[in-house]
């Protein structure tokens, strides 16, 4: 069985938009140097797989994350389609390279909890947007979209639980700077369905309604996918993932980190939930990174329909 039985769910959403992070979130931890080449290749084959947003790379700094150093030549490399393709820009520096290009959409990185922000972003929780202010202005005064990450947002591992209230409170922030959509990570993969709903109807009591948020979740616990039924019934209809679960978490002992692309495929194809992706030729592009990367995908579905992934 290549697709599952279709048998929707009343209520759901009747399209769903995959945000594919694979190239940017997913390669980043990759210890080997992944060649420019193979990752021109891996985001045309994810596009040519019908997926309608691929985040290509991220301008940081090369000493922070060697194996996005390329990210410029890559976006040469993809000429005018890579226009259109996201970027991660960690501040002012990173979004001049990215208005060089003539790029059209970039993604600030935000933190929700105080200890994250000074250990990813090296100020305090309340600076950081010191940094994105300037940032997100010029990039909306360039007539560039802008994407806000917010990480952190189900659990810290310094921290422990987040409240709600500082989860929402941040996020208004980065909206209110300008940024047009608001993805809420789950870094650390705790994120039950409860939690889920709670964090989405907090966001809605304040102001920010389903159509601003996308989620970012993590399978580190086995709890991505319960995690996008819950939202899927909160009415969100943009869920990051990233192909062949490409990605582990930093912060846990686990080979599992992003959703894979592929599991979230196979969910909303049995909801009836339209998406847009052709699950042969993503599984197809998963095992060919995986040949790559020198190692067998994490995704459940793509060990399912390609024997060659399987552990045995
Ligand atoms: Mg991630």
């Amino acid at each position: 069985m290549s697709l599952p039985m279709v048998v929707p769910e009343p209520g759901l959403p009747a399209r769903v938009t995959i945000y594919e992070v694979g190239p940017r979130d997913g390669l980043q931890n990759e210890k080997s140097a992944v060649p420019t080449a193979v990752k021109e290749e891996f985001v045309r084959r994810l596009l040519a797989a019908g997926l309608p947003v691929v985040e290509a790379t991220s301008f940081v700094h090369p000493d922070w994350v060697p194996q996005l150093a390329d990210a410029a030549d890559l976006m040469q490399r993809l000429g005018e389609t890579g226009r259109d393709l996201p970027v991660l820009v960690p501040n002012e520096r990173g979004l001049d390279r990215a208005l060089a290009l003539g790029l059209r959409h970039v993604a600030v990185f935000g933190s929700a909890t105080e200890t994250f922000a000074q250990r990813n972003l090296n100020r305090s929780h309340d600076a950081q947007f010191a940094m994105f202010a300037p940032t997100v202005h010029r990039a909306r005064d360039a007539g560039l979209d802008v994407r806000a990450y917010l990480s952190m947002c189900f659990g810290d591992p310094w921290e422990g639980a987040v409240p709600l209230e500082q989860v929402v409170a941040t996020g208004r922030r980065l909206l209110d700077l300008g940024a047009s959509q608001l993805s809420l990570g789950d870094t650390i993969g705790v994120a039950t369905a409860g939690h889920v709903t709670a964090l989405v109807e907090a966001f809605a009591a304040a102001g920010v309604g389903s159509d601003l948020l996308a989620l970012h979740f993590h399978d580190t616990y086995g709890q991505a996918l319960s995690n996008v039924q819950a939202g899927l019934r909160a009415g969100i209809t943009t869920y990051d993932a990233s192909a062949g679960g490409l990605g582990g978490c930093p912060y846990a002992h686990s080979a599992t980190g992003n959703l894979a692309t592929e599991d979230l495929v196979w969910l909303l194809t049995g909801l009836g939930i339209e998406h847009g992706v052709d699950l042969t030729s993503l599984v197809a592009t998963s095992s060919w990174m995986a040949g790559h990367l020198g190692r067998p995908s994490p995704s459940a579905t793509v060990r399912a329909l390609d024997p060659a992934q399987s552990p045995g």
